[in-house]
């Protein structure tokens, strides 16, 4: 089957004091319908420009982006993406917070009440519809920020550290709500983290990427059977020598990213 991603060379630079500075150094990668990728690299690298490429609200400067084997040129509305700061908005509730892609979609308000309190339900936030932003905990906001991507359904999801500022058992509770969010609906999943445990934890595949400019160091398929019990991963042998192999690689890209 053809892949529904397709990065074709891509490479972005940005204009810094009249200079052009290269971000994206030429990355190319296919992305199967359904697989969940994630992709570690040294902070700086590139990670959230290449996100943004993919969804084409960044136009490359060399390169090309194919979904279903189609050149990008705008934003793609198949593609959703879940940004490192939850965008909720503070004047509704999370089940308008929710609700609000659909409105924008025209869906009616049956159907609208239904997914959302069907998704609320599913990652424990049952009870707590009616409440503001500030009234959640971090975690719970993160939670209300990727179900309102998941709540209009598309193909693809796009994911940007999506945990990080969360605390470590915090971000296992909701590694583990994704993959069963994942199993029962099969989209693909772009998932950026720098977490290494994180991304061998989630993945079909898990990419490295070399210090900026980012371009691509290692692709590895991750051998673990799924479903995975993300709480004993360390027990697991193969768990361990995945992620002693991608250590060796990403501590020396993270060590030059700081030269
Ligand atoms: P990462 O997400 O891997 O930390 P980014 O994609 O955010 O990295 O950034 C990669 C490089 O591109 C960095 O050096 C960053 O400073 C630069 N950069 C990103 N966005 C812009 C922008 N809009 N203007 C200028 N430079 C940018
Ligand atoms: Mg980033």
């Amino acid at each position: 089957m053809a892949p529904i991603l397709s990065l074709r060379e891509l490479a972005r630079g940005f204009v810094r004091r009249g200079r052009v500075v290269p971000a994206l150094g030429g990355v190319s990668l296919d992305v199967a319908a359904g697989e969940f990728v994630t992709i570690v690299g040294p902070s700086g690298c590139g990670k959230s420009t290449l996100l943004n490429v993919l969804c084409g609200l960044l136009p490359p400067s060399a390169g090309q982006v194919l979904y279903k084997s189609a050149p990008v040129r705008r934003v793609n509305t198949e593609i959703g993406y879940v940004t490192q700061a939850d965008n909720l908005y503070p004047w509704r509730t999370l089940r308008e917070n929710v609700e609000f892609p659909l409105d924008v979609r025209g869906v009616g308000r049956a159907e609208r009440s239904r997914r959302a309190a069907a998704l609320i339900e599913r990652v424990g936030l049952g009870g707590f519809e009616d409440h503001y932003p500030y009234e959640l905990s971090g975690g719970m906001r993160q939670r209300a920020n990727i179900i309102r991507t998941l709540v209009y359904d598309p193909e693809v999801i796009l994911m940007d550290e999506p945990f990080g500022p969360l605390d470590a058992q915090t971000r296992l509770i909701l590694q583990d709500q994704l993959l069963g969010l994942w199993d029962a609906a099969r989209k693909t999943i772009v998932f950026i983290t720098h977490d290494l445990t994180e991304a061998i934890a989630l993945a079909d595949r898990v990419v490295v990427m070399t210090a900026r400019p980012g371009r691509i160091k290692r692709v590895c398929p991750v051998p673990l059977k799924r479903p995975r019990d993300l709480f004993h991963l360390h027990d697991d042998e193969q768990f361990r020598v995945t992620y002693d192999t991608l250590w060796d690689d990403l501590a020396a890209e993270v060590r030059r990213a700081a030269e």
